[in-house]
């Protein structure tokens, strides 16, 4: 199989990511892994619907 991100023919391992299921090489998961964990919209705090 080839990676859904890269493209490379490699051994993929599935990862479901908001809802989507995506086949990623070991490479893209750890990319992933750091692009999701310093997301700063995922930490977002509730906001003062008024003032
Ligand atoms: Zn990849």
């Amino acid at each position: 199989m080839n990676c859904e991100r890269c493209g490379v023919d490699a051994s993929l391992a599935h990862r479901d990511v908001d809802g989507f299921a995506y086949y990623l090489c070991e490479t893209c998961i750890d990319g992933w892994d750091a692009i999701r964990g310093s997301s700063p919209d995922a930490a977002e705090g509730p906001r003062s619907p008024a003032r």
